[in-house]
């Protein structure tokens, strides 16, 4: 079954201590559909300006995502930039340029709107909502949002969460929603507003799930060296619903743990290049592989 993914299809201004990269492919849509595309087949939706390079389209199209939903625009690519510390962990966003995305309507071509599984990745929450008006009933749908929403547009985001099947965000972020200082009872309390699946991610220490099933703890992929940690949330939550889409039999959530997994793993492969560069080289077989170690790594 297909995924739809729509988020910020973005040029990516990274600064790490080591290197500057500028306009690299990234947004939280492509690192998601990439991530997605492994599993399943991938329907993007998003809008780049005439500045969007050529090359960039042809690695959608490298890995079978369709570019239907994808909408060409006269202005600027939405572009962000970002630096990191020498502790990865930590990073500021130099710039937020919005561009063709402060005039953006999603206009889902007929086809998409019935895909099963719908991945709402990062972006102003209006955006997801307009996205969902136009589906059709579909199987699954997971939100991942960020800490600008919270702030800007937190009755939107409230409003969106009643309408989710899983909630994807980040330990200060579901602090920050609840205003509960420990994460577990932070992500008891999102049940209450709506998500039946709440999944916190801890950076390099893995992610939670908290679900009417119980709590499931997916580790990290352990890496020896970072050298760009930017999308491995977007990377995360792609692969996890590609995984989801991937599998025909039984209900989406009896494969959800099994999708975090895979998820981290994606992540992992993400965070070894600068932007897209390493997940875009990646086999079925490598992730597979990396899969096998993480659960050997696990097993007690
Ligand atoms: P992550 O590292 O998973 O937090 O995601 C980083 C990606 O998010 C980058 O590729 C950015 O282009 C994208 N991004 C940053 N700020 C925003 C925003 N305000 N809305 C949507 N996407 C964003």
């Amino acid at each position: 079954m297909s995924v739809l993914v729509v988020g910020s299809t973005a040029l990516d201004s990274i600064k790490t201590p080591c290197r500057l990269n500028p306009r690299l492919l990234g947004g939280s849509a492509s690192h998601a559909a990439v991530a997605a595309s492994f599993f399943a087949p991938v329907k993007l939706v998003g809008i780049v300006g005439d500045d969007f390079p050529r090359r960039y389209i042809q690695l959608y199209r490298r890995h079978g995502i369709d570019l239907g939903g994808l909408q060409l625009a006269s202005g600027k690519t939405f572009h962000w930039a970002g630096e990191y510390e020498v502790n990865m962990n930590n990073r500021r966003t130099l710039t937020t340029e919005l561009g063709v995305f402060e005039t953006f309507t999603p206009n889902l071509p007929e086809a998409y709107r019935q895909t099963p599984f719908v991945l709402l990745a990062n972006i102003a929450p209006a955006l997801q909502h307009q996205v969902l008006n136009q589906m059709r009933r579909p199987r699954f749908v997971v939100a991942d949002t960020m800490d600008l929403w919270l702030n800007i547009a937190l009755d939107d985001l409230l409003k969106l969460l009643r309408r989710v099947d899983a909630l994807v965000l980040n330990d200060s972020e579901a602090r920050q929603l609840t205003q509960e200082d420990n994460i577990i009872a932070a992500a008891k309390k999102i049940h209450r507003l709506g998500p039946k699946y709440a999944i916190v991610k801890k950076g390099e220490h893995g992610a939670l799930l908290s679900s009417p099933g119980g709590m499931f703890i997916s580790p990290a992929f352990p890496l020896n060296k970072v050298v760009d940690p930017t999308g491995a949330g977007d990377s995360f939550v792609g692969g996890m619903v590609g995984y989801l889409a991937g599998r025909s039999r039984g209900a989406p959530d009896a494969h959800l743990k099994r999708g975090m997994i895979y998820g981290s793993v994606v992540a992992s492969f993400c965070c070894e290049g600068f932007g897209l560069t390493r997940t875009t080289r990646l086999t079925r077989e490598a992730i597979e592989q990396r899969a096998r170690l993480l659960e050997r790594m696990v097993r007690f």
